[in-house]
């Protein structure tokens, strides 16, 4: 049938109407490959990062590959130069200089390397009953029986006294122990299983069984307790007093893998936010001599406010900005008032599963591309920035250009609940911001999963904006 055969209202209906497509049905078949290609490096990522310090050890090892070198303040830069700068083993800015100046302003992706996890007390370890426990205190948003009964491994830093920190990292090699929380049976459970969800495990139940093998030819107490301190001590060189100067970090025992028979999707620890900041960070790492200058920031401390000092809070970020413009002769204000930033974090994905928390025409969907949020926040967007119509268009535009999946995202139903990321941070700093992500199943879960196609549009869409 010939065009021009198009019923009026056929011809109103492709002209008018916007049509959202799952991105399978727009991709060729070299983009597959790319995407596996892509998500192989993104689960490598995973697996070698589960804490924020992994996370900026293996950003540097890769930025290093890349020729990126350390920034030190005062150095000379040309258009095409590649730096970095590490903010206290936490948090990690990159940039590669453009041929524009940066009164021009820069582009800027802003992902987070932090992710929800339980964190053990300053004074952790005790023993119950011949059982030996560490307390901890979760970090950021969980849901605190999904940590229950799930093999656990211990990663984190020891500082020592005399300055010196002691790396721990312990269950993911080969044949390494693991670790648990217990939970229990439903045999007796019928009581807990009449409170509400929340208050079913107090936070002070999140103890994790370390051991239960009493000091042999000894008749003193905390037996058990002594033997996982001998084996600390051997292996790490460690005291119980130095745990008051430890962050260490109870985290899933799973590494990433791929789900689903058509192998579409991965299950990981860690998408949020890692599934944005490596698709910054890959699109930064290729990057050659870009119009404007390009900044990756990976910050820590989002899943608990982006406060602090390796939060997106602090002006850590500022200082980095203010050192590159001071070698230009540009003021920090003038190059942030003419910079865009992509908020690069995950938005939740449409589950058909919990259907009545969603709004289906404003959700995201797994496999629809990158989810750009113009809004987040909760109780009529409170706390969010909300780009403005201006900066959506430009970033549709971008992005379309590019050939980029994408397609809005809200996180939910209004009122259903509700979140925020770093975008009104960088906002706050006169900075255009938009949210823009991968969207996640079971967000914040132990194990999550994302759509492949979402990870390698994001990917992509990093890459058009700082190619733009
Ligand atoms: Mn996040
Ligand atoms: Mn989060």
């Amino acid at each position: 049938m010939a065009d021009k055969e198009l019923t009026r209202g056929a011809q109103l209906r492709e002209t008018l109407i916007y049509k959202r497509k799952n991105a399978y049905d727009r991709v060729s078949e070299s983009e597959l490959q790319a995407m596996e290609d892509y998500c192989t490096g993104y689960k490598q990522f995973l697996d070698a990062g589960k804490t924020e310090r992994e996370c900026v050890d293996r950003t540097v090892a890769l930025a290093q590959a890349a020729g990126f070198k350390p920034y030190e303040r005062g150095m000379d830069l040309k258009p095409g130069d590649r730096v970095y700068r590490v903010n206290r083993g936490k948090a990690v800015m990159l940039a590669v200089m453009g041929k524009k100046g940066l009164d021009c302003g820069v582009n800027i992706a802003a992902a987070h390397i932090d992710s929800p996890r339980l964190d053990l007390k300053q004074n952790p370890l005790y023993e119950a009953e011949e059982l030996g426990y560490f307390k901890t205190h979760y970090y950021g948003g969980v849901r605190k029986y999904q940590w229950l009964a799930v093999p656990l491994e211990l990663r984190g830093a020891v500082a020592l006294r005399d300055g010196s920190v002691v790396r721990v990292c312990i269950g993911s090699g080969e044949g390494e122990p693991r670790f648990v929380i217990n939970d229990l049976l439903p045999h007796l459970g019928a009581e807990q299983a009449k409170k509400l969800m929340a208050d079913a495990v107090p936070g002070e139940n999140l103890n994790i069984l370390v051991g239960s093998r009493p000091l042999a030819d000894d008749d003193g107490a905390d037996r058990v307790k002594l033997t996982v301190l001998e084996l600390l001590h051997e292996k790490y060189g460690i005291v119980e007093e130095d745990f008051i100067s430890a962050e260490l970090c109870a985290v899933p025992a799973f590494n990433a893998s791929d789900i689903g028979f058509d192998r579409s999707l991965i299950g990981a620890y860690g998408h949020d936010d890692r599934v944005c900041a490596y698709a910054s960070l890959a699109a930064l790492l290729e990057l050659g001599t870009p119009e404007r200058t390009a900044i990756c920031m990976l910050a820590d401390k989002e899943e608990i406010g982006s406060e602090g000092v390796s939060g997106m809070q602090s002006s850590a970020f500022d200082t980095f900005m203010e050192d590159l413009c001071a070698g230009q002769n540009v003021s920090l204000s003038a190059c942030y008032e003419k910079s865009f930033c992509l908020s690069a974090d995950v938005t939740a994905a449409y589950d058909p599963n919990y259907a009545e928390v969603y709004e289906k025409r404003n959700s995201a969907f797994v496999n629809y591309g990158m989810g750009l949020c113009k809004y987040t926040g909760a109780r009529g967007k409170s706390g969010a920035s909300d780009a403005s119509a201006e900066v959506v268009a430009y970033v549709r535009r971008v992005l379309d250009e590019a050939g980029v999946a994408w397609q809005m995202a809200e996180l939910g139903r209004v009122d259903a609940g509700g979140g925020g990321t770093v975008a009104c941070y960088m906002a706050n700093r006169n900075i255009d911001t938009i949210d823009a992500g991968v969207p996640v199943l079971s967000m914040h879960a132990p194990f999550e999963t994302v759509g492949k196609l979402d990870c390698y549009m994001t990917y992509r869409g990093m890459s058009a904006i700082f190619n733009a």
